[in-house]
């Protein structure tokens, strides 16, 4: 299956069976009893949202987690019924359209919790809410104290709202520190038990704690990078692969004298005669314009190292030491991210070059780049 409309030669390669195998080997990790939620923010870390959904309802994904509306709505349009969470903030204003397409909104204030609460009667709906409690992380959340208690109390007397879910983010900085954030939670989620309130879904763990500690998992895992093959866990180990494929081809061959510089500023000089290829990726397309001196291409299983500074739209290889490569450049696959067994960049080994995370590498691959679903 490739897309009809096929339009550039810069694209990213989707694996849907290894997305599909991803959930299922998480799912055979957390054991029948947690539900899966998969976090599919940023344009499902740039894997895309639409194209993936189907794949990842039937393999066994219960719910989905975005960061804003506009993710969720883009849910929406392909699957009426699956239960979609918004993990951060929604404007007030928004809050109407987040009631009528029936998705769930976390809530950490008492204003929002009425206001929901009041669009929902209007509409004679039920909203679904999960209350979100701050442990430590200081980003979103309730402080668990008396008065969020008393708050929370009161949302759970509101007539068309439920509470569903109640969850915590971990900052994962040490395990002292998790544990500590841990039992926070729980002791809060045991006030609200003194109380009568009991919450069906509690949750805490992202992919690193699902993984590393699976004393987390509580009712439901928030997994995100590791559908996607990320794998950022330590201790725990699970089989899973990454998803896609970023690839290029060359566009142009350049016979360079020792001593010529090759892109702007001639930051780069050959040291030798060599050979530089053209490809048609550059900064715009999400590839790090850091990468100049640091990063490298895999051309038929050869590391071809960046040659000159990567500019918006190009970036020229060093492919001196690529055998035969002048009779069949226009025919090689050039691979940008892949996996150690081509001699590829991983996502993980980019990020690590440059002292960032691998989402910040992944979703920074751009609208331009096609994406291109295989099976
Ligand atoms: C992004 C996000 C996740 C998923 O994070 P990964 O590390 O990619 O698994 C889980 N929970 C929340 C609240 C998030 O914002």
């Amino acid at each position: 299956m490739t897309n009809s409309f096929d339009i550039r030669d810069t694209k990213m390669i989707i694996n849907l069976d290894i997305l599909s195998s991803n959930i299922k080997e998480i799912k055979k990790f957390i054991g029948e009893e947690v539900k899966l939620m998969a976090v599919i923010k940023a344009n499902g870390y740039g894997h895309g949202i639409k194209q993936t959904i189907d794949i990842l309802v039937s393999s066994g994904v219960n719910i989905f987690g975005v960061a804003t509306l506009g993710e969720a709505l883009e849910i929406r349009s392909v699957d009426k019924d699956i239960p979609i969470l918004i993990l951060g903030y929604t404007p007030d204003r928004l809050l109407e359209c987040v009631v009528n397409n029936n998705i769930s909104q976390t809530i950490f204030s008492m204003k929002q919790a009425e206001l929901l609460n009041k669009i929902s009667k209007d509409a004679e709906k039920t909203t679904i809410i999960h209350i979100k409690i701050d442990t430590g992380l200081h980003r979103l959340g309730y402080e668990p104290n008396e008065k969020s208690l008393s708050e929370i109390i009161n949302i759970s007397n509101m007539e068309n709202i439920f509470i569903e879910g109640i969850f915590s983010h971990l900052a994962l900085a040490n395990e002292e520190e998790n544990d500590k954030q841990f039992d926070k939670f729980n002791n809060f989620v045991d006030m609200l038990s003194s109380y009568n309130i009991n919450i069906p879904i509690r949750h805490i763990a992202d992919s690193i704690a699902t993984i590393d500690f699976p004393k987390y998992h509580l009712d439901m895992v928030r997994v995100g990078a590791l559908i996607y093959g990320m794998r950022g866990y330590r201790r725990g180990s699970i089989n899973e692969k990454p998803v896609m494929t970023l690839q290029t081809v060359i566009a142009q061959l350049h016979n360079i004298k020792k001593g010529e510089g090759v892109s702007y500023d001639y930051l780069w000089r050959a040291s030798r005669d060599s050979i530089i290829a053209t490809l048609p990726i550059g900064y715009a397309d999400g590839l790090p314009r850091s990468l100049t001196d640091k990063g490298y291409v895999s051309i038929n299983g050869h590391k071809a190292p960046f040659a000159g500074l990567i500019n918006m739209d190009q970036c020229t290889v060093d492919v001196t030491d690529i055998p035969d490569i002048e009779s069949n450049y226009d025919k090689v696959k050039v691979i940008i991210y892949g996996d150690e067994k081509d001699n590829a960049m991983t996502v993980n080994e980019v990020s690590k070059m440059l002292g960032t995370n691998k989402n910040d590498i992944l979703t920074r691959i751009s609208k331009r780049v096609q994406r291109i679903y295989v099976r």
